[in-house]
């Protein structure tokens, strides 16, 4: 599997595109191209041809070089079943378990990740290692929100009940570059996690297009979303919110409020 990813270098939006491509045949599958000439030239660049694009959901800033690239490459294209009406020229409709094959290395399994829409998909693979491209459900130290037809509830459960339990060694591929903005609420809610205060210290050294790749395990070390055990968080957010937050999903949903206004 050969993972191309691409800074969009649009702020604040900051979308990553990824092309991921087989290499023993160079056929690719481009995910939530925002630009397509952009996409296109660094797929020529590598001497790849891109044959699918898959929308992770229905976004205009994750389908807007649908239509272009679509044009240029006649490439299929995938999405969720429940983006039916809400994505146009949907070549072929995915749910939970479908596999989707890119050449003849590359297998991905979709994985409904429903909450920041009720749309979502993510692209997961075992193989040769295990990687999530994962749109706008989980970011680097953060989540999607759920303000533009989602549900934080939903969120919870693909969050907590599904990523939770994904290999440790898992390779987070977000849509967006928010992992600075997001380290600095992960330190609002827990101002001595000393994992997140150095991953800070790293990242800002970093540009958008040399980010580091984030892990499940790191993410479980520095990422709120994924540390609705911690007791520190809790016992932080029970002085600070004036609502019930004893439970796994009441921590999380109380984090989610906390993040829209932060
Ligand atoms: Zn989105």
């Amino acid at each position: 599997m050969l993972i191309e990813r691409i800074y969009l270098n649009n702020p604040p939006l900051s979308n990553f595109n990824h092309i991921i491509a087989c290499e023993k045949t160079a056929e690719a599958i481009a995910i939530d191209p925002f630009d397509a000439d952009i996409v296109l030239k660094r797929a020529e660049e590598k001497g790849w041809t891109i044959k699918q694009i898959i929308s992770t959901h229905e976004h205009g800033d994750h389908i807007r070089g649908n239509k272009e690239l679509i044009a240029k490459t006649g490439a299929k294209l995938l999405a969720h079943k429940n983006a039916s009406g809400k994505i146009k020229e949907v070549d072929t409709f995915v749910d939970q378990g479908d596999i989707i094959h890119v050449g003849e290395t590359v297998k991905f399994e979709v994985l409904t990740t429903l909450g920041h829409t009720m749309a979502h998909l993510c692209l997961y693979a075992k193989d040769p290692e295990p990687v999530l491209f994962c749109g706008d459900t989980l970011f680097n130290a953060g989540v999607g929100n759920c303000h533009n037809g989602g549900d934080a509830g939903a969120l919870y459960h693909t969050v907590i009940d599904h990523l939770f339990d994904l290999p440790d060694e898992t390779k987070i591929y977000p849509g967006h570059d928010y992992i600075e903005n997001n380290l600095g609420f992960a330190l609002s809610r827990e101002p001595h996690n000393k994992e997140a205060k150095e991953l800070l210290e790293q990242v800002s050294k970093q540009t958008p297009d040399t980010r580091m790749v984030t892990n499940i395990k790191l993410e479980k070390k520095v990422n709120p979303f994924l540390r609705v055990h911690s007791q520190a968080l809790i016992s932080q957010l029970k002085q600070d919110v004036n609502q019930l937050v004893e439970s796994p999903k009441e921590v999380f949903l109380a984090l989610r409020e906390l993040r829209n206004h932060w």
